[in-house]
Order: C-alpha cells, then structure tokens, then sequence
C-alpha cells in the first residue's frame, strides 16, 4: 500500500464531506435518491424521460446538451430542446417501421449526434439499446447481433460494408438497418437515416415505463474470456443520477467530458445518460484520441469535470517531459478543470501524482462493472486520496470481502461464505445486491448469473483488501492472480512498481508456470521513447523492482514487448499474454486491439 497522502481542503458546498462520510452512508437511501428524478406524470420511470424530458419540462429546453466537437474543431451545439426534437423523431420513426416496445436497437457508429438521437430515442421509447464498439471487426460485430437476435441496427454507410455486410447472410432476423450520414444509393436491406427521419414528427410522448423494463444491453469487454451481454432495467437511472453526483462530483452548470466509447458501459451510462440528467453539458469527442488534442479540447471547451481511463491518462504520461520539470506539452490552460476521475483498470499511483504535478489535479480513481451498472466505490473530490487505491464505497453500497478457496475466488461451504473482518486480508470482492442498477442477467446464460452470487452477496471476480480505515485496494482480478513458492501476488502492484522506473510506459504482469514454485513472476514492459530494450536495462529494471517489492514480490523474468495486448476499450488482457507465454491458443480475442 501507497503512503503518500494527498490531503484535501473541507470544501462547503460539495457534494461530498470528508468529515460527513460516515453520516451520509448512514443517511442515504436508495429510495431518497430516487424521489430526486421525476418520474412519469402517470408512475413508472424511463431514463431517456429523465435525461431529456425532465430538463425541458423544467424549463431547461434552450440550455446546451451537447457540444460536438468534430475532427476539424468545428463545433456543433445540440440544446435539450433540440434533443428532446431528434429523439422524439428517431422514437416515432421506430413505431413507423414496426419496432415494437421493449425490443432491441443496436448501435455500431462513432460519436455522432445522431448516435445521442438513437440511444435517447431508443430509451424514451422504452425500447432496448444495445451498443457495440464502432471498432470491432466484422466478426465480434456479428457474434453480438446474433446473441442479441438483432433485427434493428444503426450505423453508417462506411461501416456496414466493412462490418455488417459480408455477414448479412447469417443475420436472417436483421431487417431493419439505418445508415447514418450520405447515404445516395442504400445497399439492398438498408435505408437512410435521415430520410427516415424527415417523415417522423418530433412530438413525442414516452409511454409507460416500469422500473423493472429491460433498458440497456451491454456486452463486457472480454479481459478474461467470452464478452457476457448484461441486462439493465430503466431503474437503473436512480444510480447513475446519484453516483455521478458523489463519484464524479457533477453539478449544474458543468461542462463533462467522459472519454469512453458509447460502445462500452462507461461510455453510455456516464458518457451520455447520468450526465443529462443532472442537466449539464456534455462534450463529445468526434475525433480520434491525440495528445494535443485532448489537451486542446480541455482548454478550449473549458472542461470541468473529465472522466477517462488509466490507458489515456498513460499515454498523456507518456508524453510529458520525463527531464524533471514535468510539464504539459505546451501552453495549454486547464484552469477551468476542478475534477478528474479514471475507471476500468488500476490506476497507479504514479499516475495518480502525475495528475498533481502535471494537470494540477490528482486522478480520482473509481471501480465498477458492466454488471453493477454503476461506480460502486470512488475516491471523492473532498476526501484525501491514498494513491493506489480505488476508494471507498459509495452511499448505498456496501462491500465486502470473502475468504477465498482453493480456486482463488470466494470459498462456499454450505451455501455459506466468510466475510473478512480484519483489515489487509485478500478476499474476493463482493456486494450486497439491492442498488438500483444491478444487472438482471446475462443474456441467454442463465446459470452464469446464478454462478455470481453466494449466501446473499455478488460476487465480483476480483480480488481486493482494505485497509484499517476502509479505504479498499485493488489486488487483481481472481484469474489474475499469482501464486508463486506460498505467496500470492497481485499483478497490479508489481506492474505499478515497475512503472515508476523512468524508462518504463507500461507492463502487464504474469504467472509462468514454474515445476518448483508454482509460478515464476515475468513482466513484459514497454519502454518510454528514448530507452532501448537491452540487457542492462532489463537487468536495471529487475533490481529496481526488487529493491521496491522485496524478492518475493519483484518479477524475475522481464521481457520487452512495445505493443501489449488490450482490449479494445484499453485494458492489459493478461490472459493473452499467458497463453502466448505457455504457447496456447489464445482464446476469444474478439475485443484485441493491438497483437503486436
Ligand atoms: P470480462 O468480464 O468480459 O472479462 P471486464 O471485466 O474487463 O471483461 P468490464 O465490466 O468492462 O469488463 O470491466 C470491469 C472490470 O474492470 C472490473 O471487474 C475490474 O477487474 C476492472 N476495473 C474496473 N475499474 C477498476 C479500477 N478502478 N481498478 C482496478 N480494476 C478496475
Ligand atoms: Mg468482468
């Protein structure tokens, strides 16, 4: 564990006290965030109401919904009238083509407006919004609209002829294809967007919704193998509206911007729907991540509350001056930032600290799942922060964590489980189910829901301990895990070690099976411009990590490999790098980005 605290000034009005965290837990209920929404005039609860109907209704219909920054720098303004406009239409135009309610409406595009038209309108309609990431290839585009029997799918021109078309064939139920942008001659089975849209009227009614109506399809991101597709119901809106307040600190008159993709969890529920329901402006990135341009963005749209991940953050890193003046890299003013916060991998603490040092801000680290469909423990804006460390749970979450078996993950005896009491234990990390936006299921997999949960909590599959004033660490996810001559060792802490070293970007950290210990610890590390992969770096780095971990801990094999193997939404796919190492198939690699 990390020591370099970075104490926080008390600051009135947040939403958030130190001091108060104890009392706001104990205050907090789920069913008093949920008299903070609106509501359907006639009962029921809707996300795409709350996030666009709600604003107008308050009188809000002229203020800036979205700022659509395109890949040129021109930028578009959407105000939530005009939302309330697009997305009534693409609702309507639904209903026209024979979509009926509570049924599925996958996305394959980018950023575009018309993405916020569909996944609005899909929602405010009380249909279901799958996502998909615009940068899948054909065939993981395919696997999920056959997993979710899709019949109706959005993307553009460009896309469908790379992704969709050569497995159209396959695809017998998908019937309804909308391509956005030009569109002069439609490919047989397709129609055009906008045409469909111009013969819809914008006046819309959101029908009756119950909480319990099936919303969102997201598929995870496929670290540890097969992409699961959790099921999320409207209710799940209670959640997202209350953590973003707590975890990210959103309130009115806020410019966000969360940089996921709107294919992946983070990217729709804090990237689109929590942030509109606070009323607030969202940015939105049309184009592709470069350095300069982030921090451009961040300048010029005056961004106050960024959200992104450990990979982003890294390669911001990666592009700092390493000389000892740690500066930006160039004259960019940040002044109008008051809060960062990072999620979907370990944040290291080095990058924790860079954020002071170099963007002025520390990053808020905070932890959740596509299943539990919110950010379940965070650091907060006016708590301190232990670098390292993912935080503590949110008001209405409680956590806790499980002794663990043979198999590393949560021991069961008798349907029972042991939760650990005393601090600075491993155990598998898990939750009492109850939040508002907890998963309803796996699509199609019935007895791999029920496999999560154990004598009334869920389990995560991660692993994770906390220390003495319930601050909780991140160790590994149980696959993860190493278990070398007795000890067990957490990937990420030997990855964050070894990232302190000067010449070090990032690592990924690995078991190799070994006859005599069980496993021997290797990393594989990419190196920073400038440092060349030879054998007295290598040697260098091996007894810098053991000076820092203890040799129980530090790697004893280091390999250098620039391009690590990811998921696409940025995360080290360890299990890529074993089955390389023990030269196995390496399984389901529908969401790699990189195979260097
Ligand atoms: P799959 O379940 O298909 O293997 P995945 O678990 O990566 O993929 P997601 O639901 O996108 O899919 O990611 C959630 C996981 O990401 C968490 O269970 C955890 O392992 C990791 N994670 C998220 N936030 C953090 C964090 N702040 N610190 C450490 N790990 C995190
Ligand atoms: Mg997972």
């Amino acid at each position: 564990m990390d020591h370099r605290i970075i104490h926080k000034q008390p600051r009135p009005g947040g939403a958030f006290e130190l001091q108060d965290y104890e009392r706001i837990r104990a205050e907090f209920t789920w069913d008093e965030a949920r008299s903070r929404l609106a509501g359907l005039p006639g009962g029921g609860l809707n996300m795409g109401y709350e996030a666009v109907d709600r604003q107008v209704a308050a009188g809000l219909g002229g203020r800036e919904a979205l700022r659509c920054v395109a890949a040129d720098d021109t930028v578009t303004h959407i105000s939530y009238g005009e939302l309330a406009c697009l997305t009534g239409r693409f609702a309507n135009a639904l209903t026209a083509m024979g979509v009926a309610r509570q049924e599925m409406v996958f996305t394959l595009l980018g950023r575009c407006p018309e993405l916020y038209a569909t996944v609005l309108g899909t929602l405010r309609s009380a249909r279901v919004l799958c996502p998909l990431f615009s940068a899948f290839g054909p065939e993981p585009v395919r696997q999920r609209l056959e997993l979710g029997d899709a019949r109706v799918l959005v993307t553009t021109e460009e896309l469908y002829w790379r992704k969709v078309e050569e497995n159209r064939h396959r695809l017998p139920r998908l019937d309804r294809v909308l391509l956005v942008g030009p569109v002069k001659d439609p490919p047989p089975g397709t129609v055009s967007f906008a045409e469909v849209m111009k013969q819809a009227s914008q006046e819309y009614t959101v029908p009756p919704t119950d909480p319990g109506d099936m919303a969102l399809l997201h598929f995870t991101s496929g670290t540890t193998g097969t992409p699961k597709g959790a099921v999320h119901v409207h209710e799940a809106v209670v959640a997202h509206h209350a953590t973003v307040a707590f975890a990210l600190d959103l309130r009115p008159g806020d410019v966000y911007w969360c940089t996921a993709d709107p294919g992946w969890v983070t990217g729709t529920s804090y990237g689109i729907i929590a942030p509109l329901t606070h009323g607030v402006t969202l940015v939105v990135d049309e184009g592709d991540f470069d350095v300069h341009r982030w921090y451009r963005i961040l300048d010029n749209q005056k961004v106050t509350v960024w959200y992104t991940a450990p990979t982003a953050i890294r390669m911001l890193m990666r592009a700092t001056p390493r000389n000892g003046t740690r500066q930006l890299p160039g004259p960019y003013d940040l002044s109008a930032l008051r809060f960062i916060a990072s999620v979907g991998e370990p944040l290291n603490p080095e990058a924790v600290l860079w954020g002071q040092d170099v963007l002025g801000l520390p990053i808020h680290d905070n932890w959740w799942q596509t299943e539990t469909g919110a950010i379940m423990i965070a650091n907060f804006a006016s708590s301190d922060i232990r670098p390292g460390s993912m935080g503590r749970p949110l008001p209405g979450v409680e956590a806790g964590l499980l002794a663990r078996g043979e198999d590393g993950r949560a021991e069961v005896t008798d349907g029972h489980v042991h939760v650990i009491g005393e601090p600075g234990i491993e155990g598998e990390l898990a939750l009492r189910p109850g939040w508002p936006s907890m998963f309803r299921g796996y699509l199609h997999e019935e007895a791999r829901y029920a496999a999560c949960f154990a004598d009334g909590w869920y389990l995560t599959g991660d692993l994770a301990k906390r220390d003495q004033d319930g601050w909780f660490w991140f160790v590994g996810r149980a696959d993860d895990v190493i278990k070398s001559a007795g000890h067990l060792i957490g990937p990420f802490e030997v990855e964050s070690a070894l990232m302190e070293h000067p010449a070090v970007a990032e690592a990924g950290v690995i078991g190799r099976p070994d006859p005599v210990v069980g496993a021997v610890v290797k990393a594989y590390v990419s190196l920073r411009p400038g440092h060349a992969p030879d054998t007295h770096l290598k040697r260098e780095l091996l007894a810098f990590a053991r000076r820092r971990l203890g040799p129980a801990v530090a790697p004893r094999e280091i390999e250098f490999e620039q391009n690590l193997p990811r998921t696409r939404s940025g995360k080290v796919m360890r299990r890529v790098l074993r089955a390389r190492e023990m030269g196995l198939p390496e399984g389901d690699l529908s969401t790699v980005e990189s195979l260097g």
